[in-house]
């Protein structure tokens, strides 16, 4: 056993549930994790890159730590939604970590998953790939969870080190309450699969990074308890302005139209992982 603290994770660009009536600001969690590689070589992997909304944010970001893109050594997709991937071409050096199933399924998601647009399979061949799934380790103290449901190929990081276990969940657990009411609110692959993905998920971790909310921690009575200070500010009104208004409601939770259709793909799913398998065995065996 190492004596080392283990890799540390940290929260480059907040992820936030704020949304409008006029579109979604898709604000996701980037995170970023140093540790050592098995060589003992410092390695920096960022997780989820996030939209071009946010670009000067992530770039900002990461030189008041003193870095820069080319600093990032790794690049991990959590799923390749159109909030989390549209980044990926400010770290084009550095490899890029997916689910195979995610990527297979970028060359021709459903047309009703306004989230995967067309051109998604598109941009992640320009990176250097390298497929990801559970139990792989990315460096020491650092591994991937499947997390399937709200996309076929969800992967969540888990992060361990003297602190506990720490997860990155993507939006396999889009906001803390989701650990509670266990209802993801946006499906695109599967409920159930989404289901079990937001209990081993909360099974899991002590402290999860959720895809869109701040890093939280569930107490013994069951309540949520944030281990960040809440920063958001909103530029360009005040809450004089007319016609500004404010609202806690949250949509229920929605299941991609046409879902049902996916369920005939399943098997082709089933099939690659079959095979991927089989290959694991030969080269391992
Ligand atoms: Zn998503």
């Amino acid at each position: 056993m190492s004596t080392a603290p283990g890799p540390a994770i940290e929260v480059l660009l907040d992820g936030y549930g704020v949304n409008t009536n006029l579109g979604l600001t898709a604000l996701c969690s980037v995170l970023l994790i140093e540790g050592t590689d098995a060589a003992q070589r410092p390695t920096r992997i960022l997780v989820d890159p996030a939209h071009v909304g946010r670009r000067t944010f992530l770039w900002e970001a990461l030189a008041a730590r003193g870095l820069g893109p080319a600093d990032i050594d790794m690049v991990v997709l959590t799923h390749a939604h159109w909030d989390h991937v549209q980044n990926i071409d400010v770290f084009d050096h550095a490899p890029l970590f997916v689910h195979p199933d995610e990527r297979h399924y970028a060359h021709s998601p459903h047309r009703e998953d306004w989230a995967t647009p067309a051109w998604t399979g598109d941009i992640l061949e320009r990176m250097d790939i390298r497929e990801i799934e559970d139990g792989d380790e990315l460096i020491p103290g650092v591994r991937v969870v499947d997390l399937a449901g709200h996309t076929v190929g969800s992967v969540g990081i888990t992060v361990e080190n003297s602190d506990g276990l720490s997860l990155i969940t993507g939006d396999a657990l889009h906001y803390a309450h989701v650990a509670l009411t266990r209802a993801n609110p946006l499906v695109f692959w599967d409920p159930d699969q989404a289901v079990a993905s937001i209990d081993r998920a909360v099974s899991l971790a002590d402290v999860i990074y959720p895809g869109h909310d701040q890093p939280f921690r569930l107490t013994a009575d069951r309540s949520i308890e944030y281990v960040r200070p809440f920063c958001l500010t909103i530029t360009g009104a005040t809450p004089d302005r007319p016609g500004l208004s404010f609202s806690d409601e949250r949509a229920a939770p929605w299941n991609m139209p046409g879902i049902a259709d996916l369920a005939g793909r399943k098997a082709e799913f089933e099939a690659a992982a079959a095979a991927r398998r089989a290959q694991r065995e030969r080269a391992s065996g």
